[in-house]
């Protein structure tokens, strides 16, 4: 391949709408250019990582049972309506109409096409179990696409989807995708890292997520040290808050005190009143799926609103405005509370913090009132007790006791144990062994392609570009002759060195533009191709060309021992890989 005879429109200038380095680079380096806000083209470079991506995908799929198909982008909504997800996936969801004005959903997954096969090819328990996967094109109505691939409207996934007749056989399956994740984030030579996580609107009950650490990552993730735990922090958990809930408390029944002017926590917390904050119950309100409902926090604490979204099973959950506050307790954001006048209809959701909470303070839901001396038992009516508060750092881990530490990552994969649930709402059943019919069992896995080629760039760079792995880099070596002359000496070392090193298959680009050396340099760089093979004349007179590692010193070799010196840096790095 001749850098002349392909494309790669490099930047000087850092483009001013890219905010995170990986993005800023995919521009730099000529790998993308953004058509609008989510959507991409990939240009040549960016496109053969994106292959190599692929292909590390398609080969741990393959060694792992998975069986490879194509399902369409275009589907009907009657199957999503089957599910029950054309409504509760309906923030993400492109609906479009025909002519005829039918309605289709453009794929954001595929649980309820690839269901529908199972459904109509699956019917006996010989035929399982299964694992068919696709890589395609995905399209979400993502309410904030940024970060160039990291959110994009339109990306590339690979999903997996598991068939199995027993719950023992689809931990099976799961436990093989878990496996065959780790081993494709390790062969794209990223950091990755499995942690517990939130099963969302997808379902299920039990998943993990593939994270990458990196400050700009979206989410964050909960861990202790010793790799005893880590967690998604919308599904984390820990021993509890320091210091404890008040459990000791005084008199007989709550206590009204006036309290004007002051409508917070932090307020209430201040002289005169001085309430611990962590003596305080939060009194938030809610309209889930429409209807209010109460949830209930210690006051130094933070409504995780993942766990809010899951223990409550709302589909969709929004706080209250005021007007709808005040209809609902008769008071103002800043005085509410769950002990008094709390209508019958409205459930009252407690956080687990507050079991046996006593001698608490909280609104009185008048204004300008708080009750003092509640008893979470003896005043407030609970409907559901759970887990509804976001994990501090510092606090104890569940498993081990270790102070949990918090860290921005990249969600780069998902792993999930789906049960039933899309089976049963689409007919996959089987006949099994004893003649029953049975439902099946699934699972899903997702890694989107896109977003990990995005993360390896994030997790592998440096001031002067992109330091790509050997194994997903849009070329190995760039053979850079100093001279580009048809007859000079340095052209014709690197065109030999270009035949050498395809016929061992190496992929290389031989960068024949007419540029100085420090523009070729400057953008091999950049591109980061792992190793940069200098040819000019002043090492030549020496018998010698240089070998310039993108993250190591350069080294001068003879002539004679070039390709097989290139040879062997290429096989031991990619065998450092597999
Ligand atoms: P997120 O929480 O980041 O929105 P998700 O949990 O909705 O992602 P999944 O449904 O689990 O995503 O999709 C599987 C994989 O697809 C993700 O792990 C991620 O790598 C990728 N992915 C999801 N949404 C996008 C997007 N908008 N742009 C690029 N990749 C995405
Ligand atoms: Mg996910």
């Amino acid at each position: 391949m001749y850098w002349t005879q392909t494309f790669i429109p490099t930047l000087k200038e850092t483009p001013s709408d890219a905010e995170i380095v990986s993005h800023q680079l995919l521009l730099r380096a000529g790998l993308v250019r953004k058509l609008t806000g989510g959507l991409y083209t990939f240009l040549p470079m960016g496109l053969r990582a994106l292959r190599k991506i692929e292909q590390i995908i398609r080969q741990e799929m393959n060694r792992a049972g998975g069986i490879e198909v194509l399902m369409p982008a275009l589907q009907p909504s009657e199957i999503w309506k089957q599910s029950g997800r054309y409504e509760t996936a309906a923030d993400v969801l492109y609906k479009i109409r025909d002519r005829a004005r039918k309605e289709w959903v453009l794929g954001p997954t595929h649980e309820e096409v690839i269901t529908t096969l199972a459904a109509n090819e699956l019917n006996s328990y010989r035929q399982f179990p299964r694992n068919f996967y696709q890589i395609q094109t995905k399209f979400r109505d993502e309410i904030r696409p940024r970060f160039g691939l990291m959110r994009a409207k339109e990306f590339i996934m690979k999903d997996a989807y598991s068939f199995d007749t027993s719950d023992e056989g689809a931990m099976a399956s799961y436990r093989r995708m878990y496996d065959a994740y780790t081993r494709i984030f390790f062969r794209c030579g990223l950091k990755a890292f499995p942690v517990e996580a939130d099963t969302g609107v997808i379902g299920g009950n039990h998943s993990h997520e593939f994270m990458v650490p990196a400050e700009t990552g979206e989410n964050e993730v909960v861990y202790c040290e010793s790799g005893g735990y880590a967690a998604n922090i919308e599904k984390a958990t820990s021993r509890g808050p320091s210091p404890s809930t008040p459990t000791d408390g005084t008199g007989d029944s709550p206590e009204k005190f006036p309290t004007p002017g002051v409508v917070s926590i932090e307020a209430l917390a201040a002289a005169p009143h001085s309430v611990p904050a962590h003596a305080q119950i939060k009194t938030l309100v809610y309209i889930l799926d429409s209807k209010p409902a109460l949830i209930l926090m210690r006051g130094d604490d933070q409504l995780n609103s993942a766990k809010l979204l899951a223990k409550t099973g709302a589909i969709q959950a929004r706080p209250a405005t005021v007007d709808e506050i005040v209809a609902t307790l008769g008071a103002h954001p800043g005085s509410l509370g769950g002990a008094h006048n709390v209508p019958h209809d409205v459930s009252v959701y407690a956080d687990e913090v507050l079991r046996g909470a006593r001698g608490m303070t909280t609104g009185a839901n008048v204004d300008g009132f708080h009750l003092h001396n509640v008893e979470m038992d003896r005043d407030i009516r609970v409907s559901h007790w759970a887990d509804f508060r976001m994990v501090r750092a510092g606090e104890q881990c569940v498993e081990t006791g270790e102070a949990l530490k918090i860290r921005r990552a990249i969600e780069v994969g998902h792993v999930f144990k789906l049960g039933t649930k899309y089976s049963e709402k689409l007919n996959s059943t089987f006949l099994a062994e004893d003649g029953s019919r049975q439902t099946t069992v699934m699972g899903c896995y997702g890694i989107g392609l896109t977003r990990t080629l995005q993360a390896v760039i994030e997790q592998c760079k440096d001031k002067d570009g992109i330091c790509w792995p050997l194994s997903v880099a849009p070329h190995q070596v760039c053979l850079t002759p100093l001279n580009v002359a048809p007859e000079s000496q340095p052209r014709q070392v690197a065109e030999k060195l270009l035949m050498e090193l395809t016929a061992a298959g190496i992929d290389v680009i031989l960068d024949d533009r007419d540029e100085r050396p420090g523009v070729k340099f400057k953008d091999s760089e950049l591109v980061g191709f792992p190793l940069r093979v200098n040819v000019g004349e002043k090492s030549l007179a020496k018998g010698e060309v240089e070998l310039k590692p993108r993250t190591g010193p350069t080294q001068p070799v003879k002539i004679d021992d070039a390709a097989a010196q290139i040879i062997g840096f290429v096989r031991s790095g990619m065998a450092a890989l597999a």
